[in-house]
């Protein structure tokens, strides 16, 4: 079990263009296939037209398995077992960065599959109170609940008692997981998911902040500051708190539905949850982190992002705030097979910061694996990005 990363000496200047650092644990091999998966995921028509071949491939059955393993599945999950992806957490524990550890199998919506994962994340946890480098696991609620009884709650309709009794087995699953997850030194950070479900996923998570995070954050809500409501859900949440003895768990993202949530919005004839300017989006992030660190006495902060400039903006407001004693409570966070040069980088200098692993079968991580090949495609300038710095780096190792 390793507690957060409280650095004793003063971070350092965060230099993302460090090729040296930000390779440090690629073999020439994985940086060929990075390269090459990368150029792939810069053809929009391909990754759509391959995002649909493989479903239709494996609802076929067709034997596809061990091509997906060796390509996107390698580059960006940890293995298809807890034991194969602590090799990963062993290699990134080597470099300072910490692993969040992701049990990737979409549920199946049934009782028996919400314990399933349940139990899976569990064993994670007795797995991490032993394993340097990895104190955070991830939950998204829809892996042990319902989605429809979380949209139902979030429309403020009535639960029937079969709903009732479902949903109560789900926060108990949740109540399980933070309470093995304190006991552990583990942290938890609770996914958001689509608008439509969110209201009853933040009175869960304000439930267990409360129980939980007494001297530490033990689970962390996740905010996504596309929401055009986010900045002030996060000034109710910390007026709500007000004078208790809790530290909050913040974890801010942008947000991952935004052509979805346009799309009902539009459909439904509804006001826009999200923003439709990317700039408001970036404002609204920048303004969170404001927030949350004129409250630090009070809450732990994770940035889980890949925007360069995010990052750099929390790591100056680090180095001239006098936040020396709550340096510990800010952590960073990307997903694993993805911005390397902020990960390792970041970790160099000496903040506190972590790759989302994803582990679990190959088949049941395929639709992960074409989301990030979409959002490696949509991502302005991203995908071009970790092109040149693999260039560069092949370059510099005469590849
Ligand atoms: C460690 C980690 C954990 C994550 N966990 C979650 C989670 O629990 N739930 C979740 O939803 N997402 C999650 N994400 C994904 C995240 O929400 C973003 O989709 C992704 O990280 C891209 O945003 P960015 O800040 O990294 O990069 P950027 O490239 O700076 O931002 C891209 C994002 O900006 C926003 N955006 C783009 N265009 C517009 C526009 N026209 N108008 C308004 N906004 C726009 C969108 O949110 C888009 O995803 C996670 C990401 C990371 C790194």
């Amino acid at each position: 079990m390793e507690q957060t990363v409280a650095t004793s000496h003063t971070p350092g200047r965060f230099d993302p263009e460090n090729l040296q650092v930000t390779f440090c644990n690629k073999t020439n091999e994985e940086m060929r296939l990075a390269y090459w998966l990368f150029t792939m995921m810069g053809k929009p028509a391909l990754v759509k037209a391959g995002g649909l071949a493989t479903i239709a491939a494996l609802r076929l059955g067709l034997p596809i398995a061990p091509l997906i393993k060796g390509t996107l599945y390698r580059h960006f999950c940890g293995g298809e077992t807890l034991e194969e992806a602590q090799k990963v957490v062993q290699k990134l524990s080597a470099a300072r960065v910490h692993t969040v550890l992701d049990y990737a199998a979409e549920a199946q919506d049934t009782e028996a599959g919400f314990d399933y994962v349940r139990d899976e994340v569990l064993r994670n946890i007795e797995t991490g109170r032993d394993t340097k480098g990895f104190s955070y696991i991830s939950v998204k609620p829809t892996g042990i609940g319902h989605s429809h009884i979380f949209e139902k709650l979030h429309h403020s309709q009535e639960l029937n008692e079969e709903e009732q009794k479902s949903f109560a087995r789900t926060k108990e699953r949740l109540e399980s997981i933070c309470q093995s997850a304190a006991q552990a030194g583990i942290k938890v950070y609770l996914d958001a998911e689509e608008c439509c479900l969110q209201n009853p996923v933040d009175e869960l998570a304000e439930e267990m902040m409360r129980r939980f995070n007494k001297e530490r954050a033990v689970l962390f809500n996740t905010l996504q500051m596309y929401r055009t409501d986010r900045v002030a859900y996060l000034r109710g949440c910390l007026q709500r708190f007000e004078g208790e003895p809790v530290i909050l768990g913040i974890k801010l993202v942008r947000g991952a539905y935004l052509e979805k949530e346009q799309q009902r919005a539009e459909e439904n004839g509804c006001p826009c949850p999200v923003f439709i300017k990317k700039e408001d989006t970036d404002q609204s992030f920048n303004q969170a982190i404001d927030i949350c660190l004129a409250h630090l006495h009070r809450l732990e902060l994770c940035a889980a992002t890949h925007n360069e400039k995010s990052i750099t903006y929390l790591t100056e407001r680090i180095q001239q705030d006098p936040i020396k004693n709550h340096r510990q409570r800010i952590h960073f966070s990307q997903l694993y097979g993805m911005s390397d040069n902020l990960t390792f980088n970041l970790a160099d200098a000496g903040y506190n910061v972590s790759k989302y692993l994803p582990y679990g079968e190959v088949v049941t991580a395929v639709p992960y694996l074409i989301r990030r090949a979409e959002e490696n495609t949509s991502i302005a300038g991203q995908m071009g990005r970790e092109l040149s710095l693999l260039q560069k780096e092949m370059r510099r190792r005469r590849m």
